[in-house]
């Protein structure tokens, strides 16, 4: 089976062959393995030893996405979330039951937020201490650009928390280059092509250390999480990590370095998409979003106008020729979604073209255009 959706991803066998080991996470054994995953992962974000810690979370990303926003803004602060998207609702949803003032920047999913939309919402609103953007949209696959929003929040004397869940790993990120990104976040199981079951949090230790008092909570304290590290002297998790997941993530930075790194990562998702888009075009269907817009991600597909189309009996006519989708979707007009990342290779994307032209011709769809 071909797994095409945005994570857990479709994962290579030797990191699968991780996770059939016990392992004793404190272990004399353990600990380089685990010591090295957190300098990957940092210098995977640009960051620099002693300026930037790598602080795990068990769990989703919902989970580290709390914990950020619980540790970096103060109970009652504010922040402003550019809302462009379905993880954005997330975000903004989070950050509010979190107790935290949110300022929404309401846009469309089909286009990025603009550096001139986050700089007059910050000027309006001096009381905003922070940005919390969601990089790579995972409902609509557009691409909210760091380098573009960062300097601006820079300029403005504010600072960015962000989600890069669903891109980290194949998009860039230089937490050297971006003094005001307080954090980036992402898991083990999307584009770095883990298991699942590990939040990360690259961070400033600066911000970190100024965070005394600000969580409310001790399982989402990131400050803990830093403090707790410290204190055993080698980086140890604080409670009990997933750590055959956490093996396996180190199996699978092995192959990421050996792949060439976030370039190359990179470059085969962008082919993958590339495929994708063009080939859906070529069976008639249109694509959510503008090429230009379009990110190496997800492809989102409005739904076929055809009445004999419908989702659930599409995805299981597309799993019975061996290529399984997400059966929901996370716009407001109808449409379904194709993971581009994890283990795939381009010339597997072009065999899932043809199976989604397939899957079509068994449900008899021929009227193909937009819904
Ligand atoms: C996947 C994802 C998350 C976290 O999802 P979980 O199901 O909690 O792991 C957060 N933000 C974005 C942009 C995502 O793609």
């Amino acid at each position: 089976m071909l797994l095409l959706i945005p994570g857990p991803v479709q994962t290579r066998p030797e990191t699968r062959a991780a996770l059939a080991q016990d392992i004793a996470p404190w272990d004399n054994d353990f600990r380089p393995t685990y010591a090295s995953i957190r300098d990957r992962v940092r210098a995977i974000a640009g960051g620099q030893e002693g300026v930037h810690a790598t602080l795990p979370l068990q769990g989703c990303g919902h989970f580290i996405m709390e914990a950020a926003i619980r540790t970096f803004i103060p109970a009652g602060g504010k922040l402003l979330i550019p809302q462009n998207g379905a993880y954005a609702d997330r975000a903004v949803r989070l950050a509010t039951e979190c107790g935290r003032q949110v300022v929404a920047l309401p846009g469309p999913d089909t286009r990025p937020v603009t550096g001139e939309e986050i700089d007059a919402a910050l000027a309006a609103d001096p009381a905003i201490t922070h940005v919390a953007v969601v990089h790579h949209e995972t409902g609509s696959g557009m691409v909210n650009d760091p380098e573009v929003i960062g300097p601006v929040v820079r300029a403005r004397g504010r600072r960015l928390i962000l989600d890069s869940v669903s891109a980290f790993g194949a998009l860039p990120v230089d937490l050297s280059a971006h003094p005001e990104i307080d954090v980036v976040l992402f898991t083990s199981g999307k584009c770095l092509e883990g298991l699942p079951g590990i939040g990360f949090a690259v961070a400033r230790i600066d911000s970190v250390t100024a965070a005394a008092g600000n969580a409310g909570s001790w399982s989402f304290d990131l400050l803990d999480v830093y403090e707790h590290a410290v204190r055993a002297g080698w980086g140890s998790f604080r409670f009990t990590p997933p750590v055959q997941a956490l093996a396996a993530f180190g199996v699978a930075l092995d192959l990421y370095a050996a792949e060439g790194g976030q370039p190359a990562r990179l470059a085969r998702y962008r082919e993958n998409a590339r495929i994708l888009y063009d080939g859906v075009r070529g069976l008639g269907l249109t694509p959510y979003l503008e090429p230009r817009h379009q990110g190496p991600v997800i492809v989102t597909v409005h739904q076929p106008a055809d009445p004999r189309f419908a989702l659930q009996p599409f995805v299981d006519a597309l799993k019975a020729r061996g290529v399984l989708i997400s059966n929901f979707y996370n716009t407001k007009v109808p449409t379904f979604r194709i993971g581009c990342v994890g283990a795939i290779t381009p010339e597997q994307m072009r065999g899932a073209v043809a199976a989604i032209g397939g899957a079509l011709d068994d449900l008899g769809v021929s009227r193909r255009e937009a819904a």
